[in-house]
């Protein structure tokens, strides 16, 4: 058994500390803001294993432009932080070819096999019972032409994955979701989405149980040192603590620490906005994704969050909550029970790489360092199969782990 350090009490961190304990490990975790809200807190809540399709994509480039033009819209570049952005926006162009496309998708099918079986392991191991509710999800189409495309693609996925859709039209969307009173020509519910109760009561129930499990720092960690028979995560104190083995897996922020390892790294934030209803007006059988618009509204226990959206931007930038209001503006247009005011807005930082692909990945120069981070939309959906991943990479006795671990390694970073 090993003394293992962990950068990062996320949902990604959190994933990784509760496997490597239950492991048998002595984990200790660094989190300098146990009661913050980062993205492992306020996103839309979603189990999404039916979506395996990389955002750069070729039939996602020729909808750019339009989407560019539009200040509010799906897509927004903040033009100020161009010259930060401008080497994984190359990146991502790049990846938008239709072989590099198809290699993403397989290396995200090949994880979403796992992703219920992982996230039952973790909720059992974690005292947890029933954080999903099997909702399934509803996309919501402005025009024909777009639900019968996204229909055909999505039946593809489904016979991979296993799961059933439906194509209905409006007056059969009204029957199961009321609340739609507006236009549209018609709706896919699939079954292949589940609900969390709520991301952050399961992010809490999550920290909670590994502050039983393993030691909190209440530090961020500023630097990574590998030494002879240590790696020794330096905390914000200034303090050195020894460990045989350490994991990144602090979001966006993992990247700092990657570069201090003299490593490259291509992480940058797809930040997105919502609003949060404590007294849900109406009720929402499933989450409904506008699939012309880049939203989606979600139910939980007890609230009905709505957002979305990606915002290309320096991390640090100053929020624009315009967003989060264009995005109520334009559900009222489906749902006019939807108030004007009473939400609570919110902003997060999805912790993205150009291809989609997150980093789940020995370090290439010091098999003692792991790093757990680049999860973009997806990081709630892939973090109990990340921690399962990284534990098997860190336990070593897992070849086929290792074998099937090239798409996410940190090495394709390292050429270019
Ligand atoms: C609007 C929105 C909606 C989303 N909806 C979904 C969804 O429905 N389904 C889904 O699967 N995913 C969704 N996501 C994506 C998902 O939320 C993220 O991929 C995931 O939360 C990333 O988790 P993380 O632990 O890597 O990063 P984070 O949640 O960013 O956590 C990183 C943690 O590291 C800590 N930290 C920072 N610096 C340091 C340091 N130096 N040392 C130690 N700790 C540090 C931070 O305080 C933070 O707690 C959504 C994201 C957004 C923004």
């Amino acid at each position: 058994m090993a003394s293992i350090g962990i950068a990062g009490g996320g949902i990604i961190g959190c994933a990784i500390a509760a496997t490597l304990a239950a492991r048998g490990h002595a984990v200790t975790l660094f989190e300098p803001d146990l009661a913050g809200l980062p993205a492992s807190a306020g996103n839309a809540g979603i189990l999404a294993v039916p979506e395996v399709d990389p955002i750069a994509r070729p039939d996602m480039l020729t909808q750019v432009p339009r989407w560019l033009i539009d200040p509010l819209g799906p897509l927004t570049l903040r033009w100020r932080d161009l010259a930060a952005l401008t080497p994984w926006l190359t990146a991502f162009l790049r990846s938008a070819s239709p072989a590099r496309a198809a290699a993403t998708r397989a290396a995200l099918l090949g994880l979403m096999r796992r992703v219920e079986a992982d996230h039952e392991a973790l909720s059992a191991l974690a005292g947890m019972t029933d954080p999903l509710r099997a909702t399934g999800a509803l996309t919501l189409f402005d025009r024909d032409a777009g639900l019968e495309t996204a229909f055909r693609h999505e039946s593809k996925t489904a016979r991979e994955l296993g799961f059933t859709l439906e194509r209905l039209g409006p007056s059969e969307v009204r029957a199961r979701i009321p609340a739609l009173d507006g236009r549209f020509a018609g709706g896919i519910v699939s079954s292949g989405y589940k609900t969390f109760r709520h991301p952050t009561t399961f992010l809490r129930a999550l920290q909670t149980h590994v502050g039983r499990t393993a030691t909190m720092v209440d530090e961020a960690v500023t630097a990574v040192r590998p030494e002879a028979r240590a790696v020794a995560l330096v905390s914000g104190d200034g303090a050195s603590h020894r460990f045989d083995k350490v994991v990144i897996a602090a979001g966006v922020w993992s990247r700092s620490l990657v570069r201090g390892l003299g490593l490259r790294v291509l992480l940058e934030t797809e930040r997105g906005y919502n609003t949060t209803y404590a007294t849900p007006p109406f009720e929402l059988a499933m989450p409904i994704f506008f699939a012309d618009h880049g939203f989606v509204a979600s139910p939980f226990e007890g609230a009905l969050r709505i957002g979305g959206a990606v915002e290309l931007a320096r991390p640090e930038a100053p929020p624009n909550f315009a967003r989060a209001r264009a995005m109520r503006t334009k559900m009222r247009r489906y749902v006019s029970a939807l108030p004007e005011e009473g939400g609570i807005e919110w902003m997060g930082r999805r912790p993205s790489t150009p291809d989609s692909l997150p980093v789940i990945s020995l370090s290439p120069t010091d098999p003692r360092i792991a790093f757990a981070f680049g999860h973009g939309h997806l990081g709630l959906t892939l973090s109990a199969t990340t921690g399962r991943l990284i534990a098997d990479l860190l336990d070593g006795n897992d070849p086929e782990t290792a074998r099937g671990m090239a798409p996410f390694s940190l090495n394709r970073f390292q050429h270019g």
